[in-house]
């Protein structure tokens, strides 16, 4: 980057300093805390470490911290971390790898700078080495690692080189939630809701119903009402949504065929509970039609499935039932005892539907009954009176709790007939 104006090179400086001020406060906090696996997507300590870096470069200082501390954690080390060599570990969102139209250099990076709005473009030449890398992978990937060395600034690249190919018609579930935007089969979460974005949805659903208010009053007056919906908060958003789905689909293994939730704005509803006023329901159909678009963009398959209870099927046993879901973040089997995330085991059940012809064809309802019967014919002692009675701990049924809860699934285990501990649908 030695063709780059010295006013440049001070702006990338000043961002450096900054970038390495914070990932080294990001390291120091995560140890303090003791995370020995930090959450790349998870909520950054912005209250505690003030910075001029703007959210997206946080993110990217944030995934530079955790890299380091969970390496850190598994080499077993003891003296802190400390980050010594200038180094910035830049995504797609604040570096941008433009092509370059001069016989001189061969591309510019676009950099975002401490200053909102004013990137800086920096041309780059690549090494002989380099160039000849290229012409054999083609393709580049999107990050962009920055050095400082003595003699001036560097980057490296990275190109995407195609691997043996992976094993095909691999099925992976996707889960679209409210603890996270998107939850895969293979156990991965992408975009949690941030504190920014809650923040902002509190904001908006105020406004909402202020403009609510507004409007009773202006129809009693037979004025024209004002619109109720909120363009800037939809798109932020829309934004972040976009950004957790390039983000699934980027770490997606080749080859993968994806199966969807059949969703339909009632059951929305009902899965969107708490974070309702964050993306309503239209936001949620959003997630599910932005995907289908980036899948067929892409030319990955698909197929959406039937969604019914698979938040509260045990991936694992297959028992139905509502309390296997203790919280909107945990499940907890109350049949085989296992124990998941709560959207990562919804994730399992909708892959294991992709092609389960029998379910797919029954609507919402008729599910709970054929996933009732599938669950007793796989218990090896369905037949015995006693069933499911020895087979339990005493006490498995959560003790303290109303049983009365909301009648969504409902497969009672067999025989279980203390007064007042029956779950069953009969007595509910
Ligand atoms: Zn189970």
């Amino acid at each position: 980057m030695d063709q780059a104006n010295p006013g440049k090179i001070q702006k990338l400086d000043e961002l450096a300093a900054e970038y390495q001020r914070v990932a080294q406060a990001y390291v120091d906090w995560q140890i303090q805390q003791e995370m020995r696996q930090p959450d790349k997507y998870g909520d950054t300590p912005a209250a505690e470490i003030s910075t001029l870096l703007s959210a997206r470069w946080q993110r990217c200082a944030w995934q530079h911290a955790c890299g380091i501390v969970q390496s850190w954690y598994s080499n077993g080390r003891k003296n802190p971390p400390i980050l010594q060599n200038v180094c910035i570990q830049a995504n797609a969102n604040v570096v941008v790898i433009e092509p370059s139209r001069s016989p001189h250099f061969d591309f510019w990076l676009r950099i975002s700078t401490l200053e909102a709005g004013s990137p800086v473009r920096l041309p780059i030449t690549l090494y002989e080495r380099a160039k000849e890398a290229l012409a054999q992978f083609p393709k580049l990937c999107s990050g962009v690692t920055l050095n400082r060395r003595e003699d001036g600034w560097y980057a490296t690249f990275v190109v995407e080189r195609k691997g043996p190919k992976a094993k095909s018609n691999r099925i992976v579930g996707v889960d679209i939630g409210m603890a996270a935007m998107v939850c895969t089969s293979e156990g991965q979460r992408y975009g949690q809701v941030s504190a920014e974005l809650r923040c902002r949805v509190e904001r908006a659903a105020q406004k909402r119903r202020r403009k609510q208010k507004l409007n009773a009053c202006l129809k009693r007056k037979n004025k024209p009402t004002v619109r109720l919906s909120d363009h800037r908060a939809e798109a932020f958003a829309r934004n972040e949504i976009g950004r957790a789905l390039n983000q699934m689909l980027d770490e997606l293994p080749e080859d993968a065929n994806l199966a969807l939730e059949r969703l339909s704005v009632r059951n929305m509803r009902m899965r969107s509970h708490q974070m309702n006023r964050a993306l309503r329901a239209s936001q949620l159909g959003y997630v599910r039609d932005k995907l289908k678009f980036k899948l067929d963009e892409r030319g990955i398959r698909y197929r959406s499935v039937q969604p019914a209870y698979s938040s509260q099927q045990c991936s694992q046993c297959g028992f139905t039932f509502s309390m296997n879901r203790r919280s909107q973040a945990e499940f907890d089997c109350l049949w085989c005892g296992l124990k998941a995330n709560a959207d990562v085991n919804a994730a399992q059940n909708i892959a294991e539907r992709f092609g389960d012809a029998e379910l797919n064809a029954l609507t919402y309802r008729e599910v709970e009954a054929v996933l009732a019967v599938r669950f007793m014919r796989r218990l090896p002692v369905a037949r015995s009176a006693t069933a499911g009675l020895e087979l339990q701990p005493e006490g498995w049924l959560p003790r303290g709790r109303a049983v009365a809860a909301k009648p969504l699934a409902m497969l009672s285990p067999p025989t279980v007939n203390q007064p007042g501990q029956h779950p069953c649908h009969s007595c509910l």
